[in-house]
């Protein structure tokens, strides 16, 4: 077999990861933490990240059951908690056959818990609704969900309890004074653990600890600010996206590149085609003139994004050439908060959007 180094990468820095995993706890360093690891890491791969984080994590946190379960099944051993929880009998069986812990957030789950066949115990996080209106219960019925809840055989002890913080990432927002104020009533109710803090919430809001921390996006070294990058909170990036040139030539003036001809050439340019489009997951969307990096140099994106390229201008980089490898985020230098801001979105989008072709590969590996 004829094996070749894929033209479009993903870099997963493993060093990187435990290092962000470290500042995540040194800001709460009384609280446990549970990894966010949803939506395959945020793009980064659900299972070696896992891997990578089995000496830091006290817990893995996902969204869905289907995920818990391909993280117990690939060997993990740690809690795993499911945030969505389970929506149905069967998920629920899931959970109790894969030991995952669950949320439980609406009166329909309450009832698929009393209806469920006697055995294992299922440990539950009871969801509060301080505010963010999407999953929960409103602290008015707390009570009786409790006592429901402490009513069945199918419900572990103690009852845990975790709420969400909507608008943790402005300082100056009165929600999250608001939210946590609720939050302080409810821990009366609930005997269990308590968790509350995002990343924004970790970083932004020292009165959000609780007994556990709950970030994510931080532990990838993003930022989960805005105008802030994750460097700039002493953390390290992740991933790096990595492509590389399949083509150069010459455009003459009054040409055109790429689709709708939208850019057009005023003096004789070095083009450059980059392997990466949108079907890989870069930001069709991309503002003009946003740079890669070839080398130590960064390179404006001209044209319009595709599926499966990108042109560059490399008129004023005379040593590029074909099958040079090009960088379109990750590096101090050019962050993925940076092409964020340029695609008008926010980073957390961009990680998770990477496509199933682009090939993760692990480095730095302790
Ligand atoms: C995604 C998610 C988190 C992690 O948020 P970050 O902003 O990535 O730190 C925490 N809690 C819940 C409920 C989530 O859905």
């Amino acid at each position: 077999m004829i094996e070749a180094p894929p033209t479009v990468y993903a870099e997963l820095d493993v060093q990187a990861l435990v290092f962000n995993a470290k500042v995540a706890r040194s800001h709460a360093p009384q609280a446990k933490l549970m990894a966010v690891i949803k939506a395959d890491a945020y793009g980064h791969g659900m299972i070696p990240v896992a891997q990578s984080l089995t000496d830091e994590a006290d817990a893995f946190a996902v969204a869905r059951v289907e995920e818990g379960v391909v993280l117990r099944e690939s060997g993990c051993r740690q809690r795993i908690i499911v945030l969505e929880g389970f929506n149905g009998s069967e998920q629920l069986a899931l959970c109790r056959k894969h030991r995952l812990e669950t949320i439980v957030h609406c009166r329909e789950q309450l009832n698929w818990l009393s209806a469920a066949q006697p055995g294992v115990p299922v440990t539950v996080w009871i969801k509060l609704d301080t505010g963010m209106n999407r999953l929960g219960f409103r602290l008015q019925s707390l009570a009786e969900v409790v006592r429901q809840l402490l009513s069945l055989d199918t419900v572990a002890r103690p009852l845990h309890l975790m709420t969400h913080l909507a608008c943790a990432d402005e300082s100056e927002n009165a929600m999250t004074g608001q939210q946590l104020r609720v939050f302080e009533l409810a821990k009366m109710l609930a005997d269990g653990e308590t968790c509350i803090a995002n990343s924004a919430g970790l970083l932004a809001w020292p009165e959000a600890q609780s007994d556990w921390i709950r970030p994510g996006i931080m532990l990838y070294g993003i930022s989960p600010f805005a105008g802030k990058t994750g460097v700039e909170l002493g953390l390290k990036p992740v991933m790096k996206l990595y492509s590389r040139i399949i083509a150069i030539k010459p455009v003459y003036p009054g040409e055109t590149v790429g689709y709708g001809g939208d850019w057009r050439c005023r003096q004789t340019t070095r083009l450059g085609v980059v392997a990466m489009g949108y079907g890989d997951g870069y930001p069709r969307q991309i503002a003009k003139d946003t740079p890669v990096m070839i080398g130590e140099s960064q390179m404006p994106i001209i044209g319009r994004v595709s599926m499966d390229m990108l042109t560059v201008d490399l008129t004023s980089c005379d040593e590029a050439k074909v099958g040079d490898q090009v960088l379109l985020w990750g590096d101090h230098r050019l962050p993925v908060e940076i092409i964020a801001t340029a695609a008008n979105t926010i980073p957390y989008t961009l990680v998770c959007g990477i496509t199933r072709r682009v090939k993760r590969v692990v480095v730095n590996e302790c």
